[in-house]
Parts: C-alpha cells; sequence; structure tokens
C-alpha cells in the first residue's frame, strides 16, 4: 500500500504539473482555503486532542500557517526566478545563474505537540518548491491526523499530496520506500532511525528536533517581566512546545522573588485553579502523563505539583534547589515543569549550557545586552531569543531548526522554500571567444598560464587589477580626447603594457 500511495505521488510528479508556478499557487491557495472552511473542525479536533481553547487553536496553529501561506504566495515568483550570479572574464558572455528546481517526491512526518503546524508548514514549503509530498501526520493527535485525512484530499491534488496515517509499523513501511527529502519533526531518538532509513537512498533530511532549552536570569535585569515572558513559554500548551524553556538558570539571590512573581503571574493567567482555566492545555495521553510525572519524583515543588490522571492534568510546576545531576535534568522534560537551578554567574551559566547538548532555543534575560551577547558568543543553540522566549520563532526572515543533537537543517519562509529545492548551478556558454577558451587546452605554456590567471582575476588583486587595466583606460581616454586619436592611443598603450608587465613580475 505504501509502495502504491509513493509510486503514484512519484508519477504525478512526473508530469511536472507540480513544477508550474501557477499550479503551486492555486495549491496554496486551496490550502488557505481548506483551513478557513474548515476553521471549527480544525478547532475541535485541537480541543479533543490537547484541549486547546479556541482561540489559543487559533492563535499557535492557525494563524502562523495562513501568514506563511500569504508570505510564500506573495514572494513565490520572485524566489522561484533564476538568480543570476556575478561573472568574471572568462564568462562575461555567458548565461550563469542558479535554477532552483524541486526535489521529488518529500516525505513530510509530524509530531504531535501542534499537529496542526507542525505537519502542514514543512508541507506549505514543500510544494511552493514544486514537489510531490507524502504527508505523514502523528497518530498520537488522532482527532488532527484524521481530520487531516479527510479534508486534504478534498482540496489538495490527491496524487500529488497523499496522506498517510498510522502508527510506528505504518511509518516504517513507508521509510522503506525512496524519497527524495525526508522532513521530520519529533524526538531525537527516533530522528536517528529515519536518519538510517534516509541513508539507504542517500536521501537527505530535515530533522526538526527537541533538546533541553535553557533560560539563563541574570540578576541585574528586569524580574517581572522575565517572569511573565517565562511563565507564558513555559506553561502555553501544558509544556509540550519544543522551544519552551526547559530550565532556568539564575543567581539563589533572586530565586525566591522569580518564584513570587511566576505565582503571582499564573493566577492571572489561570485564576486559582489552572484546572478549571479554558486556557490550560493538557498533557497528550497517558504514556506522557506518567513520564512527566516521574520527573517530579524526589523533587522539592515550590509551585504546583497537583495532577489527576484520568484527565492528564498536571498543575504549572516550579521546581527548586534541582540538582543539576537530578532525573529532571537528563532528559527534555515536554511537560509543565520549570526546575530552577543557581548559579553564581553567567559564566557558570555557559558552562553548565557547554556540558550538554546543544538544544534547540536558548533564551537570556539581561538589563545589560552585552551579557546576552556574551552568551550568544560563547555557547550554540537552534536558535536565541535574548529577554523573551520563543519569538526568533516568529520572525520568517529567520531560519528555524537546530543544531547538533536538536536537529539539522531549517525552514520557515524562504528558508523553507530552500530547503525542499536544489540549487542548480548553470553555465550556458557561448560558441564564440574560442581565444579565450584556448588558454586551457594543451599545449600549455607559462604566458597561457598567465592569462589565466589574469582572466580568473582570483590570482590578480585589485590594485594589480587596475593597473592590468590601464590599457583599456589608455585607448577610452584618447579616443574621447579626439585630438590626437590613435597617435594617443599607441603611445598610452605602449605605457600601459610596460605597467601591466611590470605588474605581472612583481605578482610572480
Ligand atoms: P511523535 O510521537 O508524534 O513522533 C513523531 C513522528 O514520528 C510521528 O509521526 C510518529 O509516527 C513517528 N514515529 C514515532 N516512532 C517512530 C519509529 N520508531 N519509527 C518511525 N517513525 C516513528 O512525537 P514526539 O517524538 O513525541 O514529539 C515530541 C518531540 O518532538 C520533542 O522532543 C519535541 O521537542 C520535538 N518537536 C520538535 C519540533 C521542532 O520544530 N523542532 C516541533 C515539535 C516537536
Amino acid at each position: 500500500m505504501m509502495k502504491k500511495i509513493v509510486d503514484t505521488a512519484r508519477q504525478a510528479f512526473a508530469t511536472a504539473r507540480s513544477r508550474s508556478l501557477d499550479f503551486r499557487i492555486k495549491q496554496l491557495q486551496a490550502m488557505k482555503t481548506m483551513i478557513i472552511e474548515n476553521d471549527s473542525e480544525i478547532r475541535k479536533a485541537l480541543k479533543a486532542d490537547l484541549h486547546k481553547s479556541e482561540c489559543a487553536a487559533y492563535s499557535y496553529e492557525m494563524m502562523g500557517l495562513l501568514a506563511e501561506i500569504e508570505l510564500i504566495i506573495d514572494n513565490l515568483h520572485k524566489w522561484a526566478a533564476p538568480q543570476h550570479v556575478k561573472k568574471n572574464l572568462t564568462t562575461m558572455g555567458d548565461d550563469v545563474y542558479i535554477n532552483y528546481e524541486p526535489l521529488g517526491v518529500v516525505l513530510v512526518i509530524g509530531a504531535w505537540n501542534y499537529p496542526l503546524v507542525v505537519v502542514l508548514q514543512p508541507v506549505v514549503g514543500a510544494i511552493a518548491a514544486g514537489n510531490a509530498v507524502v504527508i505523514k501526520p502523528s497518530e498520537v493527535a488522532e482527532h488532527t491526523a484524521k481530520l487531516l485525512e479527510k479534508i486534504v484530499p478534498r482540496y489538495l491534488d490527491k496524487e500529488l499530496y497523499p496522506v498517510v496515517n498510522g502508527g510506528v509499523p505504518e511509518t516504517t513501511k513507508l521509510l522503506a520506500e525512496r524519497f527524495d527529502h525526508i522532513f521530520y519533526t519529533g524526538n531525537t531518538s527516533v530522528g536517528k532511525i529515519i536518519m538510517q532509513a534516509a541513508a539507504k537512498f542517500l536521501t537527505p533530511v530535515t530533522l526538526e528536533l527537541g533538546g533541553k532549552s535553557p533560560c539563563y536570569i541574570d540578576k541585574d535585569c528586569d524580574i517581572d517581566i522575565a517572569s511573565r515572558r517565562i511563565t507564558w513559554g513555559k506553561f502555553v500548551n501544558c509544556g509540550q512546545t519544543c522551544i519552551a524553556p526547559d530550565y532556568v538558570l539564575c543567581d539563589k539571590s533572586i530565586q525566591g522573588k522569580l518564584i513570587e512573581k511566576i505565582k503571582e503571574t499564573l493566577k492571572e493567567f489561570y485564576g486559582e485553579n489552572p484546572k478549571e482555566s479554558q486556557d490550560y492545555e493538557r498533557i497528550i495521553n497517558q504514556r506522557h502523563f506518567k513520564r512527566v510525572l516521574g520527573l517530579l519524583q524526589g523533587e522539592k515543588v515550590a509551585i504546583g505539583g497537583e495532577h489527576d490522571e484520568s484527565s492528564c492534568y498536571i498543575a504549572p510546576t516550579v521546581l527548586i534547589d534541582v540538582k543539576p545531576n537530578a532525573k529532571v535534568m537528563q532528559e527534555e522534560i515536554f511537560g509543565p515543569l520549570l526546575p530552577i537551578i543557581t548559579v553564581k554567574d553567567v559564566d557558570e551559566a555557559i558552562q553548565f549550557i557547554n556540558q550538554k547538548e546543544k538544544p534547540l532555543a536558548l533564551y537570556a534575560f539581561a538589563n545589560d545586552k552585552k551579557i546576552i551577547k556574551k552568551i550568544i558568543s560563547q555557547t550554540s543553540s537552534g536558535g536565541v531569543t535574548g529577554n523573551d522566549v520563543f519569538m526568533h520563532f516568529t520572525v520568517a526572515e529567520l531560519p528555524f531548526g537546530g543544531v547538533g543533537n536538536s536537529g539539522i537543517g531549517a525552514y520557515h519562509g524562504k528558508h523553507s522554500f530552500d530547503t525542499f529545492s536544489h540549487k542548480r548551478s548553470c553555465l550556458i556558454k557561448s560558441l564564440s571567444m574560442e581565444g579565450v577558451n584556448k588558454l586551457r587546452y594543451p599545449p600549455y605554456t607559462q604566458k597561457k598560464v598567465d592569462w589565466a590567471k589574469f582572466l580568473l582575476m582570483g590570482k590578480v588583486n585589485k590594485k594589480k587589477l587596475g593597473l592590468v587595466l590601464l590599457p583599456f583606460v589608455a585607448v577610452v581616454a584618447a579616443v574621447i580626447l579626439k585630438k590626437y586619436r590613435w597617435q594617443l592611443a599607441g603611445r598610452g598603450l605602449q605605457l600601459a603594457f610596460a605597467v601591466q608587465r611590470l605588474c605581472f613580475k612583481q605578482d610572480q
């Protein structure tokens, strides 16, 4: 069955209809219509999967997707146009450009935490670049997955963009097929399985993974603002966000104030009891509920800690005096627990961060921007936001992706288009100028080498190039002067060639 789906997509791609820019734009417009016309169905599915409120469903899933589609439609002609590059003296009469071509049949595998946008945003990029796309939503967010299977074929080309649902066995079968690119979002362990499967056909991959994203809070910083922004970023979607601040590093002297402010903010956001707030989500399933709860064991709870297995509810929870080797510090939390670890200064924080795998995101709060810049220059992560959380993700001009253990490759906006395109180098030579070409044919002589050096420019520095161009300048000047014409031009040329010989000698 998987073979048939992939073969059909490949045959459809071979018809070349997905290459036409008009076709791509029509498909993207159809995707936009699909989201708008199925607005309430989508909100219902997200509510059923993660208890997302109607507003959160729109703000965190649909709005970003619609904005991405708009951006791509507005820019596609410009992005897809051949990109002419700088020429040198040997290519002056030729066409030299980069052609953006689709990769072929792409597999997009999505995760469950933002089950609409995480699946469809890469698909938008892949369609924009002219590919066929096999879409594999996460079976863990089953309502959204089923909805996508139902609505996508109603709006998009069925052969080019099939939706395949299923769990590990189905995904494993799918991965046995040949693709031209695999775009996977999910955890790092499965990322390795994807890469192994891709290696069989040398298929390139984009791996959008996770990790423990640190958040440093300098003691000289607006704790009020920092607490609000961190509380929002940590507890939105019940902590199940790949770029959520995983843990806080701060000076012991501010820990008390931080906790007090987070408590106040939680009350403001979710009321006295977050369980009753329509804006507080749930853990996706019992398996993840048990996993997150397991990380709580033995830790000192400063805020929250309440939970209810039957509804997969875990209250927003802050842990203090957490030891660096605690269980909660060994894996990505991906739930509503915020451990605070105290450090004596920014240098200790940097050291702490650098001992761990490179994270997907890194956050630093400080009044002094130099401290933020210092952290940026001495650490590595997929992305960084200073004095806030998440927000680098929302800037379409910035590539979104990880580094090292947190991922390979990036997307969003033009970066998505690039990810799903092959940049083909194109050179169409003129059939004239054979005199210049003779320089590369045997028999080889030093003179030919000297001319080649000159023509390729890389071997002549700018000052010397100026001297080399002197003969031409001399001729042009003579013609402009008119009065002496070729007599002067002849003398000018003699002088210019003498200078040129001199500079070539010095260059050797
Ligand atoms: P998941 O369980 O939904 O798995 C992701 C996909 O992998 C699913 O489609 C699933 O069918 C497939 N899969 C699972 N096991 C597989 C196997 N053994 N073989 C083949 N395919 C398999 O999602 P998850 O992994 O629990 O997602 C959470 C992780 O994803 C977190 O680490 C989070 O940080 C990360 N994430 C990253 C981003 C990002 O953009 N970088 C976004 C969202 C989530």
